[in-house]
C-alpha cells in the first residue's frame, strides 16, 4: 500500500482516507463570533459558515442543512472547495490541519453523520475579537484595532459579532481532547479565562493557545493552565526585530523578546507547557526568514518543550507566497537555502512550484501603501526591494 512520506517523520495512508476530515464530524470552531464550521482552516470568503446564534442550541447547528451537505460530500469522495488550504497544503507535502485531524481522531468514517455536542473532540472557542495590533494578514473579525482602522480607511468588513457560543457551552462538551482558542489576543480576555476555568476534565484535554506575545498571563491564568493535560502555547511572531513591529503592528520587540524569554523559562518547569514561535509566511517576511529563526535558536537553546513552526498564509491570496513571480521565487529559495534545516522544507517545496501567471501585485501594493499612510509607517519602502516592479 503506497504510503506518503510526511514532513516530522509522520506518514499518511492516502488510500484510507483521500478527501474525508474527521473535523466534519468532530470539530466545530465559532471563530468569527457569527457562524459555526468545522475548523479555522475552512475558508469563508468560500462560503460561509453555519448561521448560529445565543437563541439557537448549538447541536441545531451542527446538524444543519450545511453541516449535512458537506458531510454527504465528504462521504462521497468529493473535495469541497472551502477546504482547499488544506488541499494545497498536501500538494507540497506540508502536514495539514486535516491531516493533524486524522492522526488524532484517526482515519475511520463515523457510522452516523447526526452528531451531538458530546461527540465533538476538537473544538476552536472564540474569545471575542480584543487585540491591541493590527497585523497585516489580520482583519476586523480577529482584531479590535483593526475593526477601527478600516472604518478610519473606508475599507468594508461584514458585520462583527461577539458571540461567543462555543466558550458559552463548554460545560457540554464533554467529550472534549483539544480545545483551540480563537481571537483577539487572548492574554486581554475575561472570556478565555472563563472558558479555561469551566473546560470539563482539564486533565484529559490539550490546549492550544495562540499569544502576539506582547503580554504575558497573569499568574491566576498561569495556574489554572496547569490543570490542562497538555498546553500548547504557540508565539505568533512573523519576523525578526523591526520587521516584526511593522508586519504585527504596533508591537515592540523588546516586549516580544521579553514574553518569549519568560514562556522558555516557564516550560523548562512546567511539565505540560510547550511553546511554539507559530510564524504566518506570506510575501512579506519570506525573504527574511532566517534572522527570526536563528534568533529563536538562539533564545531557546534546544529546550526540549519548544519548537518552530512555519505555516503558508493562504487568504488574502495577494499576500500568499503563491503570488511571487519565478524571479522573486527564485531570489527567496536562494536565501533559504543557506539553511538545510527541515524547517524550511514545505516553503522550499512551495516556491519551486509554479509561479504565478498574473500576480495580484496591484492589490498588494495599494494594500501596503494605504496601510504605511494611514500609521505613518515606511514599511513597502522597506520591502519593495524584494519584488519586482
Ligand atoms: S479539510 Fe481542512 S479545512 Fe476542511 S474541515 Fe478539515 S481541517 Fe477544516
Amino acid at each position: 500500500m503506497k504510503k506518503l512520506k510526511m514532513d516530522r517523520g509522520w506518514s499518511l495512508d492516502k488510500s484510507r482516507a483521500p478527501t474525508h476530515c474527521p473535523l466534519m464530524w468532530h470539530g466545530l470552531s465559532d471563530r468569527d463570533g457569527e457562524s459555526l464550521y468545522p475548523c479555522c482552516r475552512f475558508d469563508y470568503f468560500d462560503q460561509p459558515g453555519v448561521p448560529a446564534s445565543k437563541e439557537e442550541p448549538l447541536v441545531s447547528s451542527l446538524n444543519s442543512k450545511e453541516f449535512s451537505e458537506w458531510r454527504s460530500k465528504m462521504r462521497e469522495g468529493k473535495q469541497i472547495s472551502s477546504c482547499y488550504k488544506c488541499h494545497e497544503d498536501e500538494k507540497i507535502h506540508v502536514k495539514s490541519e486535516r491531516e493533524c485531524a486524522l492522526e488524532e481522531i484517526g482515519p475511520n468514517l463515523p457510522s452516523t453523520d447526526t452528531v451531538e455536542l458530546s461527540k465533538i473532540q476538537n473544538a476552536e472557542a472564540f474569545v471575542g475579537n480584543h487585540c491591541n495590533l493590527r497585523c497585516h494578514s489580520c482583519n476586523p473579525a480577529s482584531s479590535s484595532g483593526w475593526a477601527s482602522e478600516y472604518q478610519r480607511l473606508g475599507w468594508q468588513w461584514h458585520t462583527i459579532q461577539q458571540n461567543t457560543l462555543i466558550a458559552d457551552s463548554i460545560s457540554e462538551f464533554t467529550g472534549l481532547r483539544i480545545l483551540k482558542v480563537i481571537g483577539g489576543e487572548p492574554a486581554f480576555s475575561k472570556k478565555f479565562e472563563e472558558l479555561i476555568l469551566n473546560t470539563p476534565h482539564p486533565e484529559k484535554v490539550e490546549l492550544h493557545i495562540s499569544s502576539n506575545a506582547t503580554r504575558v498571563f497573569t499568574d491566576n491564568v498561569l495556574a489554572k493552565l496547569q490543570k490542562f493535560q497538555k498546553v500548547r502555547l504557540s508565539l505568533s511572531i512573523d519576523g525578526y526585530a523591526d520587521l516584526n513591529e511593522m508586519i504585527r503592528y504596533p508591537s515592540k520587540w523588546n516586549d516580544i523578546e521579553a514574553t518569549a524569554k519568560l514562556y522558555l523559562e516557564l516550560s523548562k518547569t512546567q511539565k505540560n507547557l510547550q511553546l511554539i514561535l507559530h510564524t504566518t509566511v506570506s510575501i512579506l517576511n519570506v525573504f527574511e526568514l532566517l534572522p527570526l529563526i536563528n534568533w529563536w535558536n538562539a533564545l531557546r537553546n534546544n529546550s526540549p518543550r519548544s519548537k518552530a513552526h512555519l505555516s503558508i498564509l493562504r487568504s488574502p491570496s495577494f499576500l500568499s507566497i503563491q503570488n511571487l513571480t519565478k524571479n522573486e521565487q527564485q531570489r527567496a529559495l536562494q536565501l533559504l537555502n543557506e539553511n538545510s534545516d527541515p524547517l524550511f522544507d514545505g516553503i522550499k517545496r512551495e516556491l519551486n512550484g509554479p509561479p504565478a501567471q498574473n500576480p495580484a501585485r496591484s492589490e498588494l501594493v495599494d494594500y501596503c501603501e494605504k496601510i504605511d499612510q494611514s500609521r505613518g509607517t515606511k514599511f513597502f519602502l522597506r520591502f519593495k526591494k524584494y519584488i519586482d516592479n
